[in-house]
């Protein structure tokens, strides 16, 4: 380019922040190893390291009919879903708008809402054959932090996403969801509370008869495995009656990871993100990575351009200087504009960015697709730590040559172009060729409908 050198090396200075080397890799994955370790011991650790009391993964070969509710943003989602025991399922379902005074007012009308839905659908769809007289189990998928004491047991920790329910936390959600159906007659029984990764686990294992690891890369970013039993010591005594399971799916919470500040390096573009955002020190991991903050990140680095006179003739835009006015969505769409002049990454700067045309020079769309290319790469090398340290934290890849499958969900993932490239390509030097080539990354089918209905199968089953 013809950027002078006073400039290039300015931005070579910010793309060596970003880099992680492979020695450093190998150092966060060590460390995750460390940190599932005292999770699954201990409470109040590094990592939550959550047991969700799901024991079983499905292989395929389940059937039945089952409800999924699915509790979220702005929908509630019911779902009838049917496995046909052949990888197969058949689905209906419907939508309903959870309104903002229902978000903020009592927890029994919320409640009341989801039951009343529930009966809406059933009232309006056709029941599956054989089911009218029996009671149908339900699986809740329930995107908000709970502390879990069984399968169908969990009491709201506080709620996230504008979410403001009175008398809700410290309550039982899923007794709140069985009463408010038992007051209408409603001949439905809550089996099993399940968070999105762990439906993401699931329904992957239903569709690829196995699964090492379920993973979000949306808003947020999270996993979910499953793990020994016996290695998950901070279950309270008597958590089970009778025989003990083999195993236990355990929610990671690895947004969470290293938010000590042990091991990402961190350039003063997350520094910023951090001390502004409605959570400082938390999350330190999902803000290194995921879909809500990496459109930050960029319009961090973009602004430190601006204000040393290297990027936009020195101008920013109202939508560039507002925080998170630059959506990771927008990065994708530049990344993917693969042209040599760049028409949609100038449309979207001019466009959705405010960006004044004449501003724009020649060296500028090139700066931006770098500033995109360096934080998006990052994050996936990032993420490849997480499933490298699940590999070796579970041995699958030991003492056979099977395929390793990881179901995986969210925009960032299935959208970004090149994510799951860069990932494979850190994964590779982390676990080396042959394991690398053996992992299957697949998208999860709808991880909170099916994934909650095999859960509620798996409860059924367990009974
Ligand atoms: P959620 O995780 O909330 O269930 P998504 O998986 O759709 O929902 O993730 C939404 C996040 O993904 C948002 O932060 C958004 O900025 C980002 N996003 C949306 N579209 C894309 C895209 N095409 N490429 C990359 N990221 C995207």
């Amino acid at each position: 380019t013809s950027l002078n050198p006073a400039a290039l090396d300015f931005l070579e200075r910010i793309e060596r922040q970003f880099h992680v080397d492979d020695a450093q890799l190998q150092i966060i994955v060590d460390q995750f190893l460390k940190d599932f370790e005292a999770g699954l011991n201990k409470n109040g650790q590094a990592l939550p390291m959550v047991p969700t009391y799901v024991t079983h993964l499905p292989d395929g070969t389940e059937k039945g009919t089952f409800l999924a509710l699915d509790l979220g943003g702005t929908n509630l989602r019911v779902c009838q879903v049917t496995l046909l025991g052949n990888q197969q399922v058949e689905m209906k379902q419907s939508k309903y708008r959870v309104s903002d005074a229902l978000k903020t007012g009592e927890a029994v009308d919320l409640f009341n809402y989801m039951a009343d839905s529930v009966d809406h659908f059933l009232t309006t769809t056709d029941v599956a054959p054989g089911a009218e007289d029996e009671d149908l189990y339900l699986g809740l998928t329930f995107s908000f932090p709970v502390d879990q004491t069984a399968i169908n047991k969990g009491k709201l920790i506080h709620w996230t996403k504008g979410f403001m329910a009175t008398n809700a936390i410290g309550h039982d959600v899923m007794q709140m969801l069985q009463d408010a159906l038992d007051r209408r007659h409603i001949h439905v029984k809550c089996a099993a509370l399940i968070n999105d990764t762990v439906g993401c686990l699931l329904s992957h294992a239903y569709f690829s008869g196995g699964c090492i690891l379920g993973a979000i890369f949306g808003t947020g970013t999270n996993g979910a495995y499953v793990e020994d039993f016996t290695k998950v010591t901070k279950l309270p005594k008597g958590a089970f009656e009778g025989t003990l399971p083999k195993s236990m799916v355990i929610n990671i919470e690895w947004g969470a990871f290293d938010n000590a500040r042990k091991v990402i390096p961190r350039t003063i573009f997350d520094n910023k993100l951090d001390r502004e955002s409605i959570n400082p020190r938390f999350q330190a991991y999902e803000k290194c990575i995921s879909g809500m903050y990496l459109g930050e990140i960029v319009r961090n680095i973009l602004l430190y351009l601006v204000d040393n006179s290297i990027l936009f003739s020195g101008y920013s835009s109202k939508q560039l200087n507002t925080h998170y006015g630059f959506d990771t969505e927008l990065m994708s769409n530049i990344e993917s504009d693969k042209s040599d002049e760049g028409r949609t990454v100038r449309e979207i700067l001019t466009e959705k960015m405010g960006i004044d045309d004449q501003s724009i020079g020649p060296n500028d769309i090139a700066i931006v697709r770098w500033a995109c290319k360096i934080v998006a790469g990052r994050a996936a090398k990032l993420s490849s730590c997480a499933v490298a340290a699940i590999i070796h934290e579970t041995h699958c890849a030991e003492g056979n040559e099977d395929f390793l499958d990881v179901g995986v969900d969210g925009s960032l993932i299935a959208f970004y172009p090149g994510f799951e490239d860069g990932l494979r390509e850190s994964l590779r030097t982390l676990v080396g060729e042959s394991i690398e080539k053996r992992t299957r990354i697949g998208l999860a089918k709808d991880g909170s409908g099916i994934g909650a209905a095999l859960g509620a199968l798996g409860a059924l089953k367990a009974e």
